[in-house]
Order: C-alpha cells, then structure tokens, then sequence
C-alpha cells in the first residue's frame, strides 16, 4: 500500500501560516484552511496585555492559569 508522502501518520496534520503573523503553525488539521498561532490567539484573548508576545509559552501557560483561578473567588 502506498501512503502520501506529506505525513498524514497521525490523524492527518500539517504545517500552516499563521493568518496573523504568518508563523509556521505545526500539527495543524489538513481539514484547517487558516490557523492563527497560540500567539495571536492569546493577543486576541488580551488584547490589552502587549506583552504577551514577549512571554514565552510556559510563562503564558502559568498566567493562563492564573487567570482562571482569579476568575472564579470561590474562598
Ligand atoms: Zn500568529
């Protein structure tokens, strides 16, 4: 049996620009015509916060987080 040889091994993902920014964008859905990076998306989450393009993904995992804990005051 012969398969593509662009990797369709997992569940078929591949590279794709970022509508936003145009970085690669890796494990996208081949369905997926448009991706936007976890950078823009967390820009469009916060657009207030600027600097959240200067973090780097762990950093902005650790505010994600915090972020939910501050949303819900449960005492
Ligand atoms: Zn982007």
């Amino acid at each position: 049996m012969k398969k593509p040889t662009f990797g369709s091994r997992t569940g078929g993902v591949k590279t794709l620009e970022c509508k936003e920014c145009k970085a690669k964008v890796h494990n996208v859905d081949t369905k997926a015509d448009a991706v936007t990076c976890w950078k823009c998306v967390a820009k469009s989450l916060n657009p207030r916060s600027a600097i959240i393009s200067d973090m780097s993904k762990e950093e902005l995992e650790r505010f994600f987080k915090k972020q939910k804990k501050n949303g819900r005051s449960e005492n």
